[in-house]
């Protein structure tokens, strides 16, 4: 499934140059973005980069102040929220208290063209859906935190909307519980085919759930691409640091020839040996980045990687199937590098105060220049 690589493929949604402003204040810059057919696609960014405004206008609660919006290839822009075949579902679930949860589901179906007759079908179709059929007669106090969300999720895919919107469906709920729902939801859209577009300020969230996620900051999509290619491509120091944990080294090209180069640093750090598709020239600053887990620790120096570190370990976090090692360098930076704990902790015989090396291949962390 990945529409996007298809070139034939006809988007859902378009966004084409969209801008938005408050007054003086630009909170969308320029925004060119596709969502196709049953995606599950997250919109991910700290508060304030524009996501729920983003999202606003799909509901069409905000109009652009330029460019165009087209569903199904026709300019929604123009029409009422209403009118639109798109549904969103809020954090605050805002289910009706004196209503069953039945009934919370059926609510908007009554004032739909929907025939009274299959009413009641519906409503069995979507509680069995979330499983919910054993609560039907329940009203909203007397069921669960998880269980309001999926009355509320219910409700708002009852109709049957081209597009689900969801603003941080899952933000009051407890870690545990959301790493279920966030499967729950995975499965459901998987189920109905729906496209989903979800509002995550939570990384591990986007991650898990989206087919495809846009990264966000200041108004501008920073990246879009699939949770692996966000992680392990990033294409600006940004998008690196955003995502999951970074080692982040500034530094400039020392020698280049072909795709092979030496980083040299501005700190001192010793010299790194990285390949890279990126074209660089002598003298290019850049920034190199490194995920924890692709840095090997030994107390050993070990002879067959294009890059060894000597270090100190500092700190070493213990976490249960993985372990990071706060790692000084000579020139006093600091490293993460994390292990899995399969092989225990105790025979790798690792502790604080040890001298130690870090190494890594040539190819195991990116170069970037933005
Ligand atoms: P959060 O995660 O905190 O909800 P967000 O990424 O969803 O943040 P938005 O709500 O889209 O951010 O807001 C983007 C920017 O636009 C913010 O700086 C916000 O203050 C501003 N903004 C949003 N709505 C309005 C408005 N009605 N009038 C003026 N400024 C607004």
């Amino acid at each position: 499934f990945a529409p996007w690589e298809d070139t034939e493929a006809v988007p859902l949604i378009r966004f084409r140059n969209v801008v938005k402003k408050f007054g003086e204040f630009t909170a969308i810059e320029n925004l060119t973005l596709d969502i196709y057919e049953r995606e599950f696609f997250a919109l991910l960014g700290p508060s304030g980069c524009g996501k729920t405004t983003l999202m606003r206008m799909l509901a069409g609660f905000e109009t652009p102040t330029a460019g165009e919006i087209t569903l199904d290839g026709r300019d929604i822009v123009p029409v009422a929220p209403n009118r639109r075949p798109i549904n969103m579902m809020f954090q605050s679930y805002a289910l009706f208290p004196h209503l069953s949860v039945a009934d919370n589901i059926a609510f908007g179906l009554k004032r739909s063209p929907m025939p009274k007759s299959e009413i009641a079908g519906r409503v069995e179709e979507m509680l069995r859906l979330v499983r919910l059929q054993k609560f039907a007669s329940r009203k909203p106090h007397q069921i669960s935190g998880g269980q309001r969300q999926r009355v509320a999720l219910a409700r708002s895919l009852a109709k049957a909307p081209k597009l689900l919107l969801l603003d941080e469906p899952l933000g009051a709920l407890d870690r545990k519980l959301r790493e279920d729902t966030q499967f729950e939801l995975m499965d459901i859209q998987e189920k109905l085919g729906t496209t989903f577009v979800i509002v995550t300020h939570d990384q591990e969230e986007a991650m898990t759930v989206a087919s495809r996620v846009a990264v966000m900051d200041e108004g501008k999509l920073m990246q879009v691409a699939t949770p692996d290619v966000i992680y392990e491509q990033p294409e600006s120091r940004y998008v690196a640091d955003f995502i999951g944990d970074v080692n982040l080294i500034e530094g400039t090209v020392a020698e280049a020839e072909e795709g092979g180069y030496k980083l040299v640093w501005a700190d001192g750090a010793p010299p790194i040996h990285a390949e890279t598709d990126v074209p660089l020239s002598l003298g290019d600053s850049c920034t190199f980045a490194i995920r924890p887990e692709k840095i090997a620790i030994s107390t050993d120096k070990p002879d067959d990687r294009a890059n060894a570190v000597p270090g100190k370990v500092l700190d070493i976090g213990y976490l249960g199937n993985i372990s990071t090692y706060h790692v000084q360098m000579p020139n006093g930076a600091i490293f993460k590098a994390s292990a899995t704990n399969s092989r225990r902790l105790s025979r790798r015989g690792i502790t604080w105060e040890d001298e130690v090396w870090l190494s890594f291949t040539a190819t195991a962390g990116v170069v970037l220049t933005q």
